[in-house]
């Protein structure tokens, strides 16, 4: 198979064309979300930039296993080594065991993967499900020389293993610089090198989630989930590993590390990371409390936001930029979406329609080019939609009697906007009632919001309970609120 795929490899920061390793197989891992809370639209933005590429990788007719996980364990609080985990934190909070906590988020993410038209990975691996494989990663490290034991907890050494790899290859930081901004933790842990992380952390007496192992109860740490998974799925050496930007440099950077010190060799050939969603030039994330929360978009109560947009609308915001590019969130820039994917659909709807005529005065296969152009180029998807506005008013023009197409004109235009449209940029149609029903339920919500504000409570009462009737159930949190179906 000959590929004229281009993709920016983070490792070599170049741009290079794609072989995968045994084609027409491709695999393909990215770092799935931690599921202790509502994914926020940053989070959203990296799977559907993943889904992009998975798309267009099956439409190039390759046959690829996409490995997407969910941490469910090891991921603590400031994805330090010590302290406390992100679930048996919540677990407390919420009052719930750390696995009804998983299991909320998990329902929650996939209902919001779902409605944005992601394609679901051909294998969605758990890292408590994966306990077995990660203690075997890390005894073969240890036994490779590249970790040792402290007080129960293992430890990579960094030193050891920057004697013999680059250990900032991905991110090309210099070793030393790095050292000398790296805390000391002044004997709070039992690390011999700053920059050692752990592989295997022994569990407190109050820790939760904890499995027995070599060195005593414990659990992993959250960089070996991925390395393991990866591996068991994968193989030692795969085609593509993607995440977001942030991971690139400690998660990835460990990930690399761990693999080469237990297989000896790379374990991805091309590192794709995505850019940030911003929110006014901040990072969307949990800690900055600037997330949005899908339902908070669709429904428009997010105080940032003068009403709802649909769900493609939101994915078509999001295609609009390239993947690697920030991307900055505002609700101008939706507004002006709503009204691009509109145009689109409208010339998809149009298309039916149309007649074919003897002549054809307009050129469909150049646009198709340049389509593939720009998704060669490493998945150019602004191009792709530029190209598809073009096509858009070509659509508009025959249909005004302006321009003609004649039959196989017709044809490659419906398959032109079949596959790129829908098949590569995953839009779909929303049906008038979706839509309608979220802008209704927007409303609604903002009317209870002003009554709230104007310490109305009975009204507000009486508009939660009247919607919990008719089946929506609104759910208030520090970011706005948000409703489902019950
Ligand atoms: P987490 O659930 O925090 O482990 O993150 C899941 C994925 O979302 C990771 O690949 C992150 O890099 C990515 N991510 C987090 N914040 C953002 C953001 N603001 N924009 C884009 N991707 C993000
Ligand atoms: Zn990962």
């Amino acid at each position: 198979m000959e590929s004229n795929l281009v993709v920016y490899n983070t490792l070599t920061r170049k741009k290079e064309l794609f072989e995968p390793l045994n084609p027409p197989f491709v695999g393909m891992y990215v770092c799935g979300p931690t599921v202790y809370s509502d994914v926020h639209l940053g989070n959203c933005r990296t799977f559907i930039s993943f889904d992009l590429m998975y798309r267009y990788l099956l439409h190039l007719g390759y046959k690829v296993r996409y490995v997407r996980n969910i941490t469910d364990a090891g991921h603590l609080e400031g994805d330090r080594d010590e302290g406390d985990d992100k679930f048996s934190k919540k677990a407390r909070l919420e009052k719930l065991e750390p696995m009804e906590i998983v299991q909320k988020y998990t329902i929650g993410f996939h209902d919001v993967m779902r409605l944005f038209n992601t394609l679901p990975p051909s294998v969605e691996p758990t890292a408590t499900g994966h306990i077995a494989e990660q203690i075997e990663m890390v005894k073969e490290i240890i036994e490779n020389g590249y970790a040792y034991e402290s007080n129960g907890t293992i430890y990579f050494d960094v030193e050891k293993y920057s004697k013999e790899y680059n250990y900032t290859a991905l991110t090309n930081r210099n070793i030393e610089e790095l050292l000398a901004n790296t805390r000391d933790l002044g004997g709070q842990d039992d690390k011999k090198g700053r920059l050692d992380f752990a592989l295997w952390i022994k569990a407190k007496p109050e820790h939760i989630m904890r499995w027995p192992s070599p060195w005593g109860w414990g659990f992993p740490g959250w960089h070996i989930e991925c390395s393991a998974m990866s591996s068991k799925y994968l193989g030692s050496t795969f085609d593509i590993h993607g995440g977001g930007m942030d991971l690139a440099a400690t998660h990835h950077t460990n990930e690399i590390a761990q693999s080469q010190a237990c297989h000896h060799s790379e374990p991805a050939r091309y590192w794709l990371h995505t850019n940030m969603l911003t929110v006014n030039g901040t990072r969307m994330s949990k800690s900055a409390g600037n997330g949005f929360l899908p339902g908070e978009l669709f429904t428009g109560s997010h105080p940032l936001l003068t009403r709802g947009y649909s769900p493609m609308t939101v994915r078509f915001f999001m295609l609009q930029a390239h993947y690697r590019s920030t991307l900055d969130f505002s609700n101008e820039a939706l507004e002006a979406s709503e009204k691009g994917f509109k145009r689109l659909m409208n010339a998809c709807a149009l298309l039916n329609k149309l007649k074919a005529s003897e002549v054809t005065d307009v050129d469909i296969n150049s646009i198709r080019t340049r389509c593939y152009e720009a998704m060669n180029d490493d998945f150019n998807s602004p191009v792709v939609i530029a190209e598809l506005f073009e096509a858009a008013r070509i659509i508009n023009s025959i249909n005004d009697g302006k321009s003609s197409v004649n039959a196989e004109g017709l044809e490659s235009l419906k398959s032109l906007m079949n596959d790129f449209v829908f098949n590569v940029l995953g839009l779909k149609e929303e049906t008038a009632e979706t839509d309608d029903i979220g802008k209704l339920v927007g409303f609604i919500i903002n009317l209870r919001l002003e009554a709230r504000a104007n310490k109305d409570y009975a009204t507000s009462d009486r508009i939660r309970n009247g919607l919990q009737e008719l089946g929506i159930q609104l759910k208030d949190s520090k970011e706005g609120t948000s409703w489902s179906k019950i």
